[in-house]
């Protein structure tokens, strides 16, 4: 009740719900008080949980932030929710994003803005904004995003909040509505370290209705995190990439909030090193080849036949077809949609989506070298702090620029974080990235964990 009288109160300015579901969440809060009078709670049961709008969610709408999918209602409950659900956690509603999870703003949804709750001229990051903002300002006390090149962790950085992105197939991505399949992953937004880890126990695990999901035991991820607690970081080595530490056009007061976050390790016993990562140049535009090719693939499904609209005022199945994508979509949607049908179109499949590939191997190459000499990697989470809503619109390419600390986590399939580290003089949160190991969530909660 506190947390839908809060929504009531102050989403109004900063637009972080596309769904408020009240009635299901008060039956959820109702079940729980039982559960909890039982004496059978997890530690999850009765708090609130807010959702991206890309996860389905059993009768209750699903939209993607798109007009397309503005009426969708699905049929059955993603993998997440519905182990949240068996935790008995509640959830409020779903939350704004960049249309089908394509940019850096979240002013790409079609539906509304969401507003950073830090200063309300400026946008929330994204593409999980929603998620980032909600847990800013109080509207739930965690939430899920999805990270396919950044998208957990620079909202997260933009709002203040520790975002996580877990190794590629450590969380199902069964009924999470595909962008780019072979970098999507799900993972928690929280206010704190703990309740990340909390989060993640009751999320990771493999599901066999997710072909890419991992059958590896989920850690103890909280009781890892404060193992060896008195010994701070002791015997642990940062390793710090020439290539994000000294990269252009990153904001001086983000460096400089970033650069005391890695003495904050140093203080606790961790010890930097360089270490180099050479093909971060290519990142940016591998990773712009294969998103939007595997995107182009996935949203052909939206045809006005299958799912969400449908226009059929014209003549023939065609017709259909044309004006219900034409309608449907939104700019950033179409340019990604004929970006990677270019790309992966026979004559240029070879140039550039096989191109882009054998450079992501070199880049998960890169990362394993790193990681021979170090436990973890630390860099700003985004080259600059949240800006104003509408100064970038008409710039898709600086848009994308701005992923490059964020994007060769998902080529590579590595866990990263961002934490909270400080802030710029005019009062805008800075995250600091932590990247790790395949499977190595544990090392960046245990860093990150003494931020909090
Ligand atoms: N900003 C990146 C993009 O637009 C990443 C989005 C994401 O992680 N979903 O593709």
């Amino acid at each position: 009740e506190a947390v839908l009288s809060r929504i009531e109160a102050v989403d109004g300015k900063v637009g972080a719900y596309i769904t408020v579901d009240k009635e299901g969440a008060l039956k959820q809060a109702d079940a729980a008080d039982a559960r909890l009078a039982k004496g059978e709670a997890h530690p999850l049961t009765g708090l609130p949980v807010g959702l991206k709008d890309l996860l389905c969610t059993e009768g209750v709408k699903t939209t993607c932030a798109s007009k397309m999918l503005k009426e969708f209602v699905p049929t059955y409950d993603a993998t997440v929710v519905t182990r949240l659900k068996e935790a008995g956690a509640v959830f409020p509603g779903k939350l704004n994003m960049d249309e089908f999870a394509m940019g850096s703003t979240s002013e790409h949804s079609a539906l509304q803005d969401t507003r950073n709750p830090w200063d309300l001229t400026r946008f929330p990051g994204g593409s999980s904004g929603g998620s980032a903002a909600a847990v800013a300002a109080d509207l739930c006390l965690a939430a899920l995003g999805s990270d396919t090149g950044g998208s957990i962790r620079q909202p997260a950085s933009h709002c203040g909040i520790v975002g996580m992105k877990p190794t590629y197939g450590r969380v199902s991505r069964y009924g999470l509505v595909a962008f780019a399949s072979s970098l999507d992953q799900i993972g928690p937004m929280t206010k704190t370290v703990e309740d990340s880890a909390l989060m993640m126990e009751a999320i990771c695990g493999h599901d066999p209705k997710d072909s890419t999901s991992v059958p590896k035991e989920v850690p103890a991820f909280r009781q890892l995190m404060k193992e060896g607690e008195d010994k701070g970081l002791a015997g642990m080595t940062v390793g710090i990439p020439a290539e994000y530490w000294q990269a252009e056009g990153v904001d001086p007061e983000v460096m400089a909030a970033v650069t005391k976050g890695k003495e904050v390790l140093e203080s606790l016993g961790a010890r930097c090193v360089p270490v180099s990562l050479p093909h971060t140049e290519y990142a940016v535009a591998a990773y712009y080849v294969i998103a939007p090719s595997e995107a182009s693939s996935n949203l052909a499904r939206y045809d006005g036949i299958r799912y969400g609209m449908s226009e059929r005022g014209g003549e023939d199945l065609l017709s259909i077809y044309k004006t219900t994508r034409s309608e449907g979509f939104g700019d950033e949607v179409k340019r990604r949609i004929i970006i990677g049908t270019y790309a992966l179109s026979s004559g240029y499949y070879d140039a550039y989506y096989k191109k882009a590939s054998q450079v992501r191997t070199l880049i998960l190459e890169d990362f394993k070298t790193a990681f021979s000499a170090c436990d973890f990697i630390i860099s700003p989470a985004a080259p600059t702090p949240a800006g104003k809503i509408g100064e970038a619109e008409g710039d898709p390419l600086s848009m994308y620029l701005s992923d490059i600390f964020t994007l060769s986590a998902n080529l590579a399939g590595i866990p990263g974080m961002s934490v909270p580290c400080g802030f710029t003089g005019d009062g805008l949160p800075v995250g600091l990235q932590l990247l790790g190991r395949h499977f190595d969530e544990a090392t960046l909660l245990k860093a990150a964990w003494h931020f909090e």
